[in-house]
């Protein structure tokens, strides 16, 4: 029997997250894993969205745009079978790394590693039961059955999470009846391959880059950043249900190809072959008592591309937040802002990708317009920055407790340039050790005496920016703000407020 302040279920993108960020707050969890070594099932192609911000503000972008498979491309994004252009903008407001979840998990486990985390593979989590004071977890290690006895058990153990049925924890939702297969391979020459990317294939004729309907489903074509191969893509009506981490094979795809288009395309060498299916399902409570959720174990979307950073912007909500309770210092109601917080952000991601699936599944003429209309509108500036931030997550708010609050409050802090005594920084540099921050950006003595007897746990910074939103940003771990002055607010009231925020989110000094 062993014991431990925290067990992560599952070595997956969120549990590797989660246990990283845990380490930072001075945590150090249990990660259990079933797998003896890491997977090379082909999974996400690509990193997208605010959490890049966020990995830029704990200093590990350059490391993951280091790992990438080619030139970041400029942005551009399926949305339910319309394009998101952003190439036209100089600030697009969603970005997304071509770094495909293999080296994404190995880079993600060597920080874990750096950071002192305790990952055991070949461990399977098989059994869970909770009361008031702990979890007793059963697992099935190399040299036979033992238990673990956790403060708090996470469930990062993905879509078919056994920690959420052990939980008891519901999943409704919708699982639509359609495989989509997606695969990178070479062409022989018996194949034309057009000037612009497209296919010429006897039988059929020619097929442009993109998509392509058909009374059987939609065949799509890409470009390969950086190899000689094409991206090939099948969607097709059929109720069956796979496993994700069940491999598929070339024969599989030519098959699902010859349904779709009605011929045979030869195909050469597969770099990679994937299948999934569209699930939306959310968790209905992401914490039951001492048992939390996170990742796909806690929502399946019916889109792609969205996934890994809702499930690992998740883990680095949760992680802060496990870590004052376990130091003692969470202020009640603390950890249920998880789920609080992240529930609303799965719902809203929950919304853009079901409409996704409503833009893409429709046949007839009126889904045709649909996606016409949809896809003239995306031309404006306007409603394509809006689309672009509802894709990215960072046009979240999450609820602050109380009335009155300032409009920044819980939104993701801005990268401002700060000059300070020591030189300039930025809000990025200083989030690094993933520490709860007051920045004081006017002459506020008054503010940085508030918060002085809660130094030991806020690192308070004065500086001067350029375009201050506000005389004073609370900001948190997870690089939300917290609380902010507001303007003209009498000098005493604003201190009162900093310190009821303080003891809100950081608890009594
Ligand atoms: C073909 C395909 C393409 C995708 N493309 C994209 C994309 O482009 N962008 C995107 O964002 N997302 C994409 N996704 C989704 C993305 O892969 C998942 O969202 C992501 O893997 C979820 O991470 P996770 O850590 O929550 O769970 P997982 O990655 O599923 O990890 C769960 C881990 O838990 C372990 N585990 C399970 N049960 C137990 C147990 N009882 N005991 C111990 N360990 C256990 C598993 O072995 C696994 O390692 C794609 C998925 C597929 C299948």
């Amino acid at each position: 029997m062993t014991d431990a302040d925290v067990v992560i279920v599952g070595a997956g993108p969120a549990g590797l997250m989660l246990a990283a960020e845990l380490c930072l707050a001075g945590v150090r969890p249990l990660v259990l894993e079933r797998q003896p070594h890491r997977r090379d099932t082909p999974k996400a192609g690509g990193l997208g969205g605010q959490i890049l911000e966020l990995l830029r503000y704990r200093g590990l972008l350059e490391r993951f745009e280091a790992a990438c498979t080619g030139p970041v491309p400029a942005p551009r994004f399926p949305f339910g079978g319309v394009h998101l252009d952003f190439t036209r903008l100089a600030d697009p407001p969603l970005h997304a790394l071509p770094l495909p979840q293999q080296p994404l998990e190995r880079l993600l486990e060597e920080r874990a590693g750096e950071v002192g985390v305790d990952l055991r593979r070949g461990h399977e989590v098989t059994g869970v039961s909770q009361d008031d004071a702990a979890v007793t977890v059963d697992v099935r290690g190399p040299d036979g059955p033992y238990q673990v006895i956790a403060r708090y058990l996470v469930g990062c153990d993905g879509a078919r999470s056994r920690v959420r049925d052990r939980a008891g924890i519901g999943f409704p939702g919708t699982t639509y009846p359609e495989v989509n297969r997606l695969a990178q391979v070479t062409l022989p020459d018996a194949v034309t391959v057009l000037g612009d990317g497209g296919l010429d294939v006897p039988g059929f004729g020619t097929i442009r880059p993109g998509f392509t309907r058909t009374d059987h489903g939609l065949f799509g074509i890409g470009a390969s950043p950086g190899s000689q191969a094409v991206s090939l893509y099948t969607i097709e009506d059929e109720s069956a249900e796979y496993d994700d981490d069940a491999p598929m094979t070339v024969s599989e795809l030519q098959d699902s190809i010859r349904r779709v288009l009605g011929v045979r395309l030869p195909v050469g060498e597969a770099l990679r072959l994937s299948r999934f299916t569209f699930k939306a399902r959310q968790a209905d409570r992401y914490r039951h008592g001492r048992i939390l959720l996170a990742g796909d174990a806690a929502h399946l979307f019916p889109a792609t591309g969205v996934a890994l950073n809702a499930g690992m912007l998740d883990a680095v909500n949760l992680a802060w937040k496990l870590a004052a309770d376990l130091h003692g210092w969470a202020p009640a109601g603390l950890l249920d802002t998880y789920h609080g917080e992240r529930h609303l952000a799965g719902a809203r991601t929950m919304v853009h990708t079901r409409a996704q699936v409503a833009l893409r599944r429709g046949h007839d003429a009126a889904a045709e317009a649909l996606r016409e209309v949809f896809q003239e509108l995306l031309a404006d500036e306007q409603p394509l920055r809006r689309m672009g931030a509802l894709v990215a997550g960072s046009d979240i708010r999450y609820p602050m407790p109380g009335p009155g609050h300032h409009p920044l409050a819980g939104t993701f802090a801005p990268d401002l340039t700060l000059h300070t005594d020591q030189g300039i920084t930025g809000v990025a540099e200083l989030m690094r050790p993933a520490r709860p921050i007051l920045l004081v950006l006017a002459d506020r003595p008054d503010l940085c005496r508030a918060a002085e007897a809660w130094r030991h746990r806020v690192d308070i910074h004065t500086a001067k920016t350029d375009q201050r939103p506000a005389d004073a940003l609370l900001i948190r771990p997870d690089a939300h703000i917290a609380w902010a002055a507001t303007v003209d607010e009498p000098a005493d009231t604003a201190a009162h407020a900093l310190r009821e925020a303080l003891t809100g989110w950081f608890g009594t000094p």
